[in-house]
């Protein structure tokens, strides 16, 4: 049997660090030739280097997903590169600030909702052009558990993931005819630069979500990776516009 994503030609958003790095790194594994974004080009070189080392093919590009015209540009690196956008695994996103919400600032709001939604709808734009250019292609978006429950002192995240989770379902359902299927992972707690910043300032953090997730610990980045590269595969064909929870089975309690 094939790679899993042989051949194919993916775009991950994000990729610098934590679960965009591991997703870079199993994909290429699993045969695609891999497009990697994100605003920390030091980052992306290293991780590019890396990848080259190991035998696969790939290629970074300096994206801030808020700027709509660095989405495109990252879409046509894809297909400038390699002739065409097979799959996109939109991951980028922030944590912003655990606060309760009449304490959050609009900056806060205006930034995780900027990155977090905008920035996938700056994303899906293009890619799905893209795709629709090619005859179709797969997209995975990184919501998060809390796009479909709350957890607390988190509102505008919630709020973000939850529209992510909107415009999955939007995109999934306009484009099913035209051979475009648009999937989400909805991960539980991951070790990340974001967890990293959300634990570091609220001792005991870790030990309370553990706590209340079934399999009583922090994923790792990879295994959220390979949801996403199971979605972005041919092996799911009639899977379109569902959020996928990896989470050790934190929203059953
Ligand atoms: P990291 O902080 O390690 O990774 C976030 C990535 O997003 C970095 O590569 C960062 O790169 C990139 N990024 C942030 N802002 C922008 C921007 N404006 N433009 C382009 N890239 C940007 O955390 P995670 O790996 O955990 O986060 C990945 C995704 O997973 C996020 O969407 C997050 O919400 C989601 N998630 C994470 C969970 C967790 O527990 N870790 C749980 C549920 C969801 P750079 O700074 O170089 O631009």
């Amino acid at each position: 049997m094939n790679d899993l994503l042989d051949n194919k030609v993916i775009l991950i958003t994000g990729a610098s660090s934590g679960i965009g790095a591991a997703a870079a790194r199993l994909f290429s594994q699993e045969g695609a030739r891999v497009v990697v974004a994100a605003r920390r080009e030091d980052r992306l070189a290293a991780l590019v280097g890396e990848l080259k080392e190991k035998g696969a093919d790939a290629v970074y590009v300096v994206c801030d997903v808020t700027v709509a015209a660095d989405a495109v540009r990252a879409v046509d690196v894809a297909v400038s590169t390699y002739g065409r956008l097979d799959g996109a695994f939109n991951n980028a996103g922030i944590g912003g600030d655990r606060t309760p919400l009449h304490l959050m600032g609009d900056d806060v709001y205006d930034v995780v909702m900027d990155t977090n939604v905008r920035g996938v709808w700056n994303c899906l734009r293009p890619e799905i052009a893209a795709m629709l250019a090619t005859g179709g292609g797969a997209i995975v978006n990184n919501s998060s558990v809390g796009g479909l429950v709350a957890i607390p002192a988190a509102s505008a995240y919630i709020a973000a993931k939850h529209a992510v989770v909107g415009l999955t379902r939007a995109a999934a359902d306009e484009y099913a005819k035209q051979g475009i299927r648009v999937n989400a992972v909805a991960p539980g707690t991951t070790r990340s630069e974001i967890t990293a910043d959300w634990f570091g300032r609220n001792p005991g953090l870790e030990e309370m979500v553990n706590g209340l997730t079934p399999q009583g610990r922090t994923a790792e980045p990879q295994e959220i990776a390979a949801a996403a590269a199971w979605l972005l595969s041919d092996r799911c064909p009639f899977l379109t516009g569902t959020v996928l929870p990896v989470d050790g089975g934190f929203i059953n309690q």
